[in-house]
């Protein structure tokens, strides 16, 4: 079993305990927009049962391997069915008419989702392996529990924040799913769409006037792409650099180093930076 994300691999492993082999693609810290996959990859892609993937374009460089893994292999990409977010750019590029439109594959800032995820996960498993179903699905129960309790903690930390505070700078477009179910705004971005193009020097300008212009207090960097531009657009503003994990869990010792970990740890940082004086 194959699983892309370091993130998908631990809601796989939640659901499936030790009854299977999993193999997680990314590694600590990789970036899913612009990881290139090795050729232990495309092997162990071609030898798996069942393929668990995001989709929406989020594996820029994997989705032709994906598509042509052939054999038995089922190849769920869990990002199917839900309702996709559309418009991934911040306000700035809207009101300028740069804006394009796209698909924003980042399903898994919003919980909800992700006990979607769980669901389709134990389905999977137990179509694949039907003499573990029990288990598979009291697994899956006790997981879609601790992810109810934390998107209603999540509710309750961004009900601490003045509704003035609630705008987010980030370094790309990765907290739509999030601002939308937990009622912030992503008002602009450093990559205005993923971080394998770069953002243009008017794209920087933009930003910086956006922050001024909203009085944003932090800008949000990642733990999976270059920080050099955030700083630099903190830097301009004079505001504050908060770093966050997106793509990828953290390492040990992080303290985001399960999807339940990453969100809190998120969420703190997030709240801490928007609370204001
Ligand atoms: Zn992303």
């Amino acid at each position: 079993m194959v699983a892309t994300t370091n993130i998908i691999g631990d809601v796989v492993q939640n659901v499936a305990g030790d009854a299977i082999r999993l193999t997680v693609l990314m590694g600590i810290g990789v970036d899913p927009h612009t990881y290139i996959p090795t050729p232990a990859d495309t092997a162990a892609i071609h030898d798996a049962h069942l393929i668990l993937a995001n989709g929406a374009g989020l594996e820029e460089n994997l989705d032709k391997i994906l598509a042509g893994a052939g054999g038995d292999a089922v190849y769920v990409q869990l990002s199917d069915g839900l309702r996709l977010r559309e418009e991934t750019e911040g306000e700035e590029l809207k009101a300028s008419g740069q804006a394009q439109r796209h698909v924003d594959p980042h399903v898994w800032f919003d919980v909800q989702n992700v006990i979607d995820w769980v669901q389709r996960i134990e389905q999977a498993l137990s179509a694949l392996d039907p003499s573990h179903a029990d288990r598979y699905r009291t697994n899956a129960e006790a997981y879609v529990r601790q992810l109810e309790e934390l998107d209603a903690w999540i509710v309750a930390q961004i009900a601490t924040l003045p509704p003035a505070n609630r705008k987010m700078v980030t370094n790309h477009p990765a907290f739509g799913y999030f601002a939308d179910r937990y009622g912030l705004e992503q008002v602009g971005t450093v990559y205005p769409i993923s971080p394998s193009s770069e953002p243009s020097a008017q794209d920087i300008a933009a930003l910086e006037d956006a922050i001024r212009a909203f009085q944003v207090p932090a800008v949000f960097s990642e733990s999976t792409v270059n920080p050099k531009l955030a700083e630099q657009v903190a830097r301009d503003t004079g505001v504050q650099l908060v770093p966050l994990f997106s793509g990828s869990l953290g390492g040990p010792g992080s303290g985001a180093e399960t999807y339940l970990a990453m969100m809190r740890y998120n969420v703190q940082a997030i709240v801490e930076a928007l609370r204001g004086p």
